[in-house]
């Protein structure tokens, strides 16, 4: 087996749903532990590691929770949970010997330093692992999308998706046992045979910038590090 990684350089998008392992809310201690030891196995290949991280644990601006609340206002609150994240992820990678830096697209500069471009690009030439909180810093996003602008903006080689299912499938398969697993596919296919893979302004930012994605398991240890080993896992959406 090679260990020659195929990407040098990737964004990592972690929904805040991967941080809560078995819980119906919050932080699991425990998998956000196992989350960054799939993240130090592609670090320690080389790997440069940019991660977009989620809310959906803490908040989610279009949740029954915020039912009534101004949209943008809940998407604010929404952002500021990705912070929460952002800083978690750093804590348990700073315990696993693992260099980060967080930089938030709503400025906190108490809390964490602001998105600046070119200092990020910095950050991952010298192999630090940059969190980006606060996704795009703007209501009416999401972090998927957060996760397409900032690959783009770093150059990363492609977007890794991170799931809980490892790939897009034909159907769903919690529920059809005979879905299969895609292991490539076009973003054409995706769209005519409507799967899901990001959300829509996400993937159609992916498709027009010819930035590949991959959808993996985080939860199937390895995975990540099979991804970035150019090996078959997940499901490659490509151009
Ligand atoms: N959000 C936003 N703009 C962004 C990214 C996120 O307003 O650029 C808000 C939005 O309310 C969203 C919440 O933050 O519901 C959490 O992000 P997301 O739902 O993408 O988290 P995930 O599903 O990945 O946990």
């Amino acid at each position: 087996m090679s260990l020659e990684p195929k990407y040098k350089r990737i964004l990592v998008k972690l929904s805040g749903e991967a941080l809560m392992g078995e819980d119906s809310y919050g932080i699991n201690r425990v998998t956000i532990e196992r989350i960054v030891n799939e993240i130090k196995g592609v670090v320690d290949l080389g790997v440069q590691v940019a991660i977009v991280i989620g809310g959906g644990n803490i908040f989610r601006g279009v949740a029954p929770a915020a039912a009534g609340m101004d949209r943008a206002t809940a998407d604010y609150m929404g952002m500021l949970a990705t912070v929460m994240n952002a800083l978690a992820l750093q804590d348990a990678m700073r315990h696993a010997g693992v260099v980060s830096r967080v930089q938030s697209a709503l400025t906190i500069q108490q809390v964490a330093e602001p998105y600046i471009r070119g200092k990020a690009i910095r950050y991952l030439e010298e192999n630090k692992v940059v969190i980006f909180g606060a996704g795009t810093g703007n209501p009416f996003f999401t972090t998927d999308t957060a996760a397409a602008l900032r690959g783009m903006e770093v150059g990363a080689d492609i977007v890794l998706k991170a799931t809980k299912v490892d790939g897009v499938y034909t159907d769903d398969p919690k529920k059809n046992p005979d879905a299969v697993r895609y292991h490539t596919v076009t973003f054409d296919e995706a769209i005519s045979r409507n799967l899901k893979v990001m959300d829509a302004t996400a993937f159609a930012l992916c498709r027009d910038q010819k930035m590949n994605i991959s959808v993996f398991s985080i939860f199937k240890a390895g995975a990540l590090k099979r991804v970035v080993l150019g090996e078959d896992e997940g499901t490659l959406v490509h151009c």
